[in-house]
């Protein structure tokens, strides 16, 4: 009999929701381009604009802040590109100062960005975490100045799940006059989200961290800040973006906003007790382990644990062969064996960069798939540092 497989990677990707299936289904029939006039082209503009409207009343936001963009990296590339443009044509130019201020916890899709910004000439500076993963608004006070440009920070992170005070960096930010951008890609669907609350210019959120499809993301972009599009050509998405609009993916998208905000608040709930089970099944079955992230500010689902002397390929592997789907780090960084930059920026040893698993819940999770875990996790540990040459017992 084949492996009961169970998936617990929800942050590197979430499975469709069954009515996002249904609705990119149907929304297979409509073929017209958005941009033409005729009864086709209009009949997809509609379902184009519906979905446009679900995502920006979730977020607080009008429909016109709202742009779809081809992934939360393509958003994210986007808002970081914008203080380079200096094209009279967007007016981006109005765009002060030349210094950008990011954390050392990003998504790698804006560490390259800021990385190549660097490269060319654009002053990048980081902020760094404690060992919870939060960054230190006092610091941020020190280092956001007259000539900051722009600020992103992401609001909860992919990796260890830790949430920052976005609405308080904001207000720090604005009150240089710099435009504030957050990734909220793992936040938005998961908790409440309003834009106009938190105050932010730029916001990312992408449709396949929330059961919907991939290849489909939005960014909100306040009403009157700068921009610039990344890329050029027709007047889709009020010249926002050139292409086609990938009418399927906004559809889906459109679903699954509207199904998270009928499911979140009891499912995060859910989750938060289905993590709470495992942590402490965890730390009562298995010795020697380290939790990474914050103990209570931090998403529902998402756990990342280390364990002495226990590689993380080596525990995802034994865990695969037992049906069970879970990562190091991130899914981006995985397939590399760098160790993880979050881990290492949170001060956690080099060790425990390599040999720490996340474990993301999602909706398809249950508490059955969470005992089983907890039943095959310490055989695991246990057989892999058996064979490990470094794993000492801690003494207690
Ligand atoms: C997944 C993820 C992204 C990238 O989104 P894509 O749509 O996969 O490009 C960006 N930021 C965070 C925090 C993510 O988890």
């Amino acid at each position: 009999m084949a492996v009961k497989r169970i998936y617990m990677d929800n942050n590197a990707t979430t499975p469709l929701h069954p009515e996002v299936k249904k609705a990119m289904v149907e929304g297979m029939e409509i073929f017209g381009n958005p941009s033409s006039l005729h009864t086709f082209g209009r009949h997809a503009r509609q379902f184009v604009e519906e979905a446009r409207q679900k995502v920006a009343s979730f977020l607080g936001a009008s429909p016109k802040e709202i742009m779809f963009t081809g992934s939360g990296s393509e958003a994210n590339n986007t808002v970081l590109s914008i203080i380079t443009c200096s094209s009279k044509h967007c007016g981006s130019n109005l765009v002060k100062g030349d210094t950008i201020i990011t954390t050392t916890i990003e998504h790698p899709c804006i560490l390259e960005t800021t990385k190549c910004l660097k490269e060319k000439g654009v002053n990048v500076q980081y902020l760094e975490v404690d060992q919870h993963g939060k960054i230190s608004l006092d610091r941020l006070k020190d280092l956001v100045t007259e000539r900051t440009s722009m600020v992103s920070v992401m609001m909860a992170n992919n990796e260890i799940g830790t949430f920052q005070d976005i609405k308080t960096i904001a207000e720090i930010v604005h009150s240089k006059g710099a435009l504030f951008h957050t990734d909220a890609v793992q936040a938005v669907g998961k908790v409440p989200v309003n834009v106009e609350n938190l105050n932010v210019d730029f916001l990312t959120l992408s449709g396949h961290k929330i059961y919907g499809p991939k290849g489909i993301a939005a960014l909100y972009v306040k009403k009157g800040v700068p921009f610039c599009p990344l890329i050029r050509g027709g007047h889709q998405e009020k010249g926002r973006r050139a292409g086609t609009e990938n009418t399927l993916g906004i559809i889906g998208l459109g679903k699954a906003i509207e199904m998270r905000s009928q499911e979140m608040e009891t499912e995060e709930k859910r989750l938060l007790e289905l993590k709470t089970m495992l942590k402490e099944g965890i730390a009562a079955k298995i010795p020697d382990v380290r939790f990474i992230g914050h103990p209570t500010d931090s998403l529902a689902g998402t756990l990342n644990v280390s364990f002495d002397g226990a590689e993380g390929e080596a525990i995802i592997l034994y865990l695969d062969l037992e049906g069970i789907a879970v990562s190091t780090g991130s899914a981006c960084a995985s397939g590399s064996l760098d160790p993880s930059h979050v881990i290492l920026a949170t001060g956690a040893p080099v060790e425990c960069a390599h040999g720490s698993i996340r474990i993301s819940l999602g909706r398809e999770n249950t508490m059955e798939e969470v005992e089983y875990l907890l039943d095959v996790l310490p055989r695991v540990i246990a057989k892999i540092r058996e064979m490990s040459t470094v794993y000492v017992r801690r003494a207690s």
